[in-house]
């Protein structure tokens, strides 16, 4: 028979000794039963009891090989000659009412870094949602309730789950890059939850990067004011550069007003060449002037844009930050969205958000 420390060391299963094994419908079945001596009562661990009945259960084990191995055992009921206490015996190798042992949870989660759920799934016989179900306790017990205390820069954005109308809105620790919170839909709305978990902890956070998004902007003021908020250098270049292609294809090359087209060559300049906070106020101030003056509406329309976000776009001269580290988040979400097929379970695919910083456990969905 297959002894005790065998079952210890193959299956991390201690105190039970195997009494036979046998094959059934291609599985290894071992029929293993607590050893007598190991019997405690679950409340006192006194040995004076009874056994009150009892339970079969299977539960699955690691495989060997290729070939899956249930443990079949009965469950006893116990009851304590010294504390009355009735109930059935611990199972110290799997959790709960779970049909499989803690061994193959952890062997699920180490193949889920070179492997998908669904080849994990298969190789060890069990289905997609079980799989899921292992690694989204593994997400949570490491990832549930990220640690926000030593923040002090974070980038905000938002993105869509399903094409156009489920959003999340994530915030990004800025130093490593971590998500650290999700927040349901779009908005001021979205980010309550995260501005509680601040207060909670007495975090002050001291930068802040943004797109331009007007709920953004009211969010940081109501909730942070005294942190320096810089918009993001990629999405005020963009919207220099949407301007600046509308303009093109209708005006620029008609042009002949020699100040109109500096006006325009000048956003290109805006921003970049400047060396000192102080040259750049002026430059900016300056090129609004001008373009107020053009009297074309839109390249007003672009001068009240930038005159509205000045100070934030200034601020970048105060702290570079951007919103880079967030945008390469977005882009590993995009695969992420790609791959899932199945994140129907939302709180899953949140907590994979959460872990996305940590390639060893997000290489596969
Ligand atoms: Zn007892």
């Amino acid at each position: 028979m297959i002894n005790s420390s065998f079952l210890f060391f193959a299956f991390g299963i201690n105190g039970f000794q195997c009494n036979s094994f046998g094959d059934k419908d291609s599985q290894i079945v071992l029929n293993i039963q607590k050893r007598m001596d190991k019997m405690r009562c679950p409340c006192c661990k006194s040995r004076h009891i009874i056994r009150n009945g009892y339970v079969w259960r299977d539960f699955k084990a690691v495989p060997i090989g290729h070939i899956p191995v249930v443990l079949h055992t009965k469950i006893q009921r116990i009851k304590c000659k010294d504390c009355g206490c009735d109930m059935q015996e611990e199972i110290h190798f799997a959790h709960g009412k779970r049909t499989y042992t803690a061994r193959l949870e952890n062997l699920v989660v180490d193949l889920l870094d070179i492997a998908t759920i669904k080849s994990v799934a298969e190789y060890l016989h069990l289905t997609w949602d079980t799989v899921k179900d292992i690694h989204k306790r593994r997400l949570k017990s490491r990832y549930g309730n990220p640690n926000i205390r030593n923040v002090k820069s974070i980038g905000i954005d938002e993105f869509a789950v399903r094409k156009g109308h489920v959003y999340k809105t994530i915030v990004v620790d800025l130093e490593t890059g971590r998500i650290i919170y999700v927040g349901d839909g779009k908005g001021a709305d979205a980010l309550k939850g995260f501005w509680r978990k601040v207060d909670h902890y007495g975090v002050v956070i001291e930068h802040i990067a943004t797109d331009l998004s007007k709920a953004f902007i009211a969010s940081v003021m109501e909730h942070a004011p005294l942190a320096v908020h810089v918009f993001d250098h990629f999405h005020v270049v963009k919207l220099m550069n949407d301007a600046i292609d509308k303009l093109r294809s209708r005006m620029y090359h008609e042009e002949k007003d020699l100040n109109r087209r500096n006006v325009i060559k000048g956003m290109r300049w805006l921003l970049w060449m400047q060396v000192t906070k102080t040259h750049a106020e002026s430059f900016l101030d300056e090129w609004i002037r001008q373009a107020r003056s053009t009297k074309v509406s839109l390249i007003e329309k672009v001068a009240n844009t930038i005159a509205a976000y000045r100070s934030g776009i200034l601020a970048w001269y105060d702290c570079h930050i951007s919103t880079a580290k967030v945008e390469g988040i977005n882009n590993k979400i995009k695969v992420l969205k790609r791959n899932a097929y199945g994140f129907r379970d939302d709180k899953y695919f949140e907590l994979r958000l959460y872990a996305l910083h940590d390639r060893r456990i997000t290489s596969f969905v």
